[in-house]
């Protein structure tokens, strides 16, 4: 693995950038980490965009195999160079060694999914409409549809998942299976990792005979250079995971483009747990010791972290209260990603600590190194948290609130009252459960994952998954992040009419070459016509 360089990855290019030097920093100790960084010029942004609109069509007719050989051949090169990829990011981020090896291990099944999904092939959803010239009053027209690629898409790095949700992540994986190119905007928290993985896919994609405007890396603010990135005439797509400011600005700018494209961010989500009383009595300690550990993993900085309880006032519940206030007491601090994000999480726990009603329940141990993020439970009572939007905004971190409810009507009106989530979840015994159907039904209108008698950190990468929920969990709720179904996002249905055979992409043809499974006149069918 050669030295890091610091330069984005303009195709197959190195930029020759001088321009803002900036170093990423070592959250444990504080310390600036060499090299410097650059930020990729305009000029350079535009040959990144340009090498990207002009790869497109050869993209778009790259064969699910092709991909599928892409994609498996950047597995392979992440899993080489696991060590440096390692070495690096923990020095950037703070994660322990064995979460970013975890990570790695996910990335890469992320991409060989993808692999698995474009090599079969059935995912374009290919339909077939025979002719019939005899229908009366009018004739019918051959007709064919699938999905097809949407074109250059801008992907934005998680500063909280280096690898899964950055450079090799997620929305890269997808948007290449479904043939589109990708322009990569790396995070500030994990640049020299980003270097690293960028260098990786551009090796793949020059060994598998792929255009140069497949791939590109670009460093710089976010606020300046991904803003021009996602301006650029040749975009049609962005993915994006972080703030709900930053998500809501590219939604804006997007939407104001001459030609608007769509953005898919995942943005803030709290991700209510109610807990009913039944399941309190019978396992109201594990409950919490299970919810500790949901709300701390990775100094609670995960997209799912449980932000909100919810459970009516009983002995039960004022047991469980009370068991999980003292293991929110006794829980260590932990390194938070950046220095931004734990200042971010101190005036958050400031905030909602003044705030008229709330109270501060339990406070973890703190250590007083750098960027120690510490965890801390709030309660509130339903009527402050229906009549009080900000209690429901997300403090990224180890902090959960606590809403007390009188009776099942207060629950209702919280859960009535919440915003879109990614999860929302529900503890209760076998009857309990039964007798609150109608409360699991207000739960599903509200989040994209709906979980029983478990905790909703540690997301499954798989077809069923679903991360994604109504707005401000995602910007558009239709769709997932994680997981196949994820491709949809960055295509475009397209019909075929009176095309001759030969002209067809080979999916739509009759001999039915890939053997998928089509529908054929309404009927799904594998059989050739
Ligand atoms: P962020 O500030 O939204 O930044 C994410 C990426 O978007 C960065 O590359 C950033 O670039 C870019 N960006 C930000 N504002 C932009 C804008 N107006 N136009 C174009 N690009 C923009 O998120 P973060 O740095 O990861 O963390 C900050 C806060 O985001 C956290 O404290 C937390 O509240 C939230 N967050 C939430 C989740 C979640 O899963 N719910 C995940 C991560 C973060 P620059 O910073 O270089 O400008």
């Amino acid at each position: 693995m050669s030295s890091l360089l610091g330069q984005s990855f303009i195709g197959f290019t190195r930029s020759q950038s001088q321009a803002k030097p900036y170093r990423a920093v070592n959250p444990a100790t504080a310390t600036a980490l060499a090299p410097d960084f650059f930020a990729a010029t305009a000029g350079e942004v535009d040959r990144a965009c340009e090498l990207a609109a002009q790869a497109t069509p050869q993209l778009a007719a790259t064969s699910g195999h092709k991909k599928a050989v892409l994609l498996r051949d950047i597995a392979t090169r992440i899993e080489s160079a696991t060590p440096a990829l390692v070495a690096r990011a923990t020095q950037e981020t703070g994660l322990p060694e064995a979460r970013c090896q975890g990570e790695i291990g996910r990335t890469m099944g992320q991409l060989r999914l993808f692999a698995d999904l474009v090599e079969k092939g059935d995912w374009v959803d290919a339909r077939i409409e025979t002719a019939n010239p005899d229908r009366k009053p009018l004739p019918k027209p051959d007709h064919r549809s699938m999905l097809r690629p949407i074109g250059p898409v801008a992907v934005f790095c998680a500063s909280n998942f280096p690898f899964a949700y950055s450079v090799a992540g997620g929305d890269t994986a997808s948007a290449l299976a479904a043939g589109c190119p990708v322009i990569v905007m790396a995070h500030h928290a994990h640049v020299g990792t980003a270097e690293i993985m960028a260098s990786l896919i551009v090796e793949a994609v020059k060994a598998n005979g792929l255009p140069e405007g497949t791939f590109s890396l670009i460093m710089g603010e976010g606020r300046v250079v991904g803003q021009q990135v996602a301006k650029h005439p040749a975009l049609r797509a962005i993915g994006f995971t972080g703030s709900r400011t930053g998500g809501r600005a590219l939604m804006d700018s997007a939407a104001a483009r001459p030609t608007p494209i769509p953005v898919y961010a995942e943005m803030s989500s709290v991700n209510p747990i109610v807990l009913l009383e039944g399941a309190l009595a019978a396992r109201g300690d594990a409950i919490a010791t299970g919810l500790l550990g949901s709300c701390t993993l990775g100094v609670g900085q995960f997209c799912t972290q449980p932000g909100l309880i919810v459970l009516v006032r009983s002995a039960a519940s004022e047991a469980f209260v009370a068991k999980l206030s003292s293991l929110f007491t006794e829980a260590a601090d932990g390194v938070m990603l950046t220095a931004g994000i734990h200042q971010a999480y101190q005036k958050g726990v400031t905030t909602r600590s003044a705030q008229a009603g709330v109270k501060l329940l339990a406070q973890g141990k703190s250590s007083g190194q750098p960027n120690r993020g510490v965890a801390a439970l709030f309660a509130t009572e339903a009527k402050t948290f229906v009549a009080e939007a900000s209690l429901q905004d997300e403090i990224f971190g180890p902090s959960s609130l606590i809403i007390w409810c009188h009776h099942a009507q207060e629950v209702d009106a919280t859960i009535g009252a919440l915003h879109g989530n990614l999860t929302a979840t529900l503890h209760g015994t076998d009857v309990e459960l039964i007798a609150n159907a109608p409360l699991l039904t207000k739960l599903e209108a509200i989040a994209g994952r709906v979980v029983i008698n478990g905790f909703p950190t540690g997301v499954e990468v798989s077809h069923a998954i679903v991360h994604g929920g109504p707005y401000p969990s995602l910007s558009d709720g239709r769709t997932t992040s994680v997981g196949s179904n994820a491709i949809y996002r960055f295509t475009r249905l397209t019909c075929y009419q009176t095309f001759p055979d030969a002209a067809l992409p080979a999916e739509l043809q009759n001999a039915n070459p890939l053997n998928l499974s089509r529908l054929l006149n309404g009927t799904r069918s594998s059989a050739a016509l």
